[in-house]
């Protein structure tokens, strides 16, 4: 086993505190070089199996974890797996990043977006029952659901799965964000038929870009390889009958991944005291509210920390905190913008009211690595202190 050093620099990034930055742990190079001194510089090799492996063992619940090249290809992959095809509707939430949706395009499906619930502001259970007694009413079935744990909060999983089984449509789990995170104590990223994790430069780990599907069997594995890796048939030629994609992992890449999931709970943990460092920040502010779980079922490992600000009552818009932040080098970000208000899908359709956009208006993403110091805190401090 490789031992732990600090042998990573980071890389230089001025004095800008990011959102979210890589975050080594230590061991990621030395995988890295095994990569290379043993020559496997390709798409598969031990450190592959290694990550999957450890995924498995992290999420437990006798899944079977494919390593791919991104979250968007599995969850491309995820859609292929159940068949989703040309003229089939596919529900996903609507308050997410594009890559939660735009594999339905990819398969000339057609996606119909479904508002988020105030609480955990995700899929919001009886905006999706609606839409999917209206789409089965016009004899749309939805071939699958896409429900998202948005910066990491679990989203209602008993009341979706539930919706999901009742109406025997398949839900697909986009946990990019939420690795680390558990409902009922259970992680996320089992609750989907399938599920989805991203490894992107700043989720909560990195493989610099990465993703897996995570499957209910082996079989749906092997498959899901199988596709990843151009669908060769057993021959000696190359022969196939079935359409494949490039986006198996990596084996470098993997390398980064192994070494990130011996820090994976430390940071989770850095992340959920920056939650708590935003809530002393903010306690006791009218018209600020910090995103927090609803109750203890829920525990969001806090990938980002957000808040939502009611400027009738501050006197100041989530706007202007977001300018004093940037000119003080600090990133904020306004939260995902809903896709039903995005130009590329102003024609898709939508089942809510105004829960996202008016979260979209209000929101703010801030700080939330957990590689940011106390001298870091003190900056984000004194920029909030000049709003009091
Ligand atoms: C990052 C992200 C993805 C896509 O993952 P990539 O690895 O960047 O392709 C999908 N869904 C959500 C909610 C994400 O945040």
């Amino acid at each position: 086993m490789a031992t732990r050093q600090k042998s990573l620099k980071q890389p230089n990034m001025s004095n800008k505190i990011y959102l979210s930055s890589p975050h080594m742990g230590g061991t990621e190079q030395q995988y890295v070089n095994e990569a290379f001194d043993t020559n496997w510089i390709a798409p598969l090799g031990p450190n592959v199996t290694g990550f999957e492996e450890a995924l498995e063992s992290y999420l437990g619940n006798e899944k079977h974890i494919a390593a791919l090249s991104s979250g968007t290809a599995a969850l491309h992959l995820a859609l292929v797996l159940l068949e989703v095809g040309s003229g089939d509707e596919v529900i996903c939430q609507s308050m997410t990043f594009a890559a939660s949706a735009n594999p339905i395009v990819y398969q000339g499906a057609t996606p119909v977006f479904v508002d988020s619930e105030p609480n955990t502001w995700n899929m919001c259970p009886e905006q999706l029952e609606r839409a999917i007694i209206d789409r089965l009413k016009l004899g749309k079935r939805p071939k699958a659901v896409i429900a998202v744990h948005l910066y990491g909060m679990p989203f209602q999983v008993e009341r979706i799965q539930q919706l999901c089984k009742a109406y025997d449509i398949p839900l697909i789990e986009d946990a990019a964000e939420a690795l680390g995170s558990t409902y009922q104590g259970v992680p996320c990223g089992t609750f989907g038929d399938l599920a989805i994790l991203s490894f992107n430069g700043n989720k909560i780990i990195t493989t610099s870009g990465g993703g897996a599907l995570v499957c209910p069997s082996e079989a749906h594995k092997k498959r899901t390889i199988f596709l990843a890796t151009q669908a060769r048939d057993q021959a000696p030629h190359y022969q196939h009958s079935s359409l494949g994609y490039n986006y198996r992992l990596s084996n470098i890449s993997a390398g980064i991944g192994r070494g990130q999931m011996e820090v994976l709970d430390a940071h989770v943990a850095l992340r959920q005291q920056m939650n708590s460092f935003y809530k002393m920040q903010f306690s006791g502010w009218n018209g600020v509210a910090v995103f927090t779980e609803p109750d203890e079922k829920f525990v969001s490992n806090h990938w980002l920390s957000c808040i939502t600000i009611d400027a009738s009552i501050t006197g100041f818009s989530a706007e202007r905190l977001r300018h004093a932040f940037s000119e003080e080098n600090i990133e904020a970000r306004p939260l995902w913008k809903p896709m039903h208000l995005q130009p590329f899908y102003k024609e898709a359709l939508f089942y809510g009211n105004r829960v996202s956009e008016s979260l979209f208006d209000s929101g703010l993403c801030l700080p939330s690595g957990s590689n940011l110091t106390d001298e870091d805190r003190n900056r984000i401090a004194a920029v909030i202190d000049q709003f009091r």
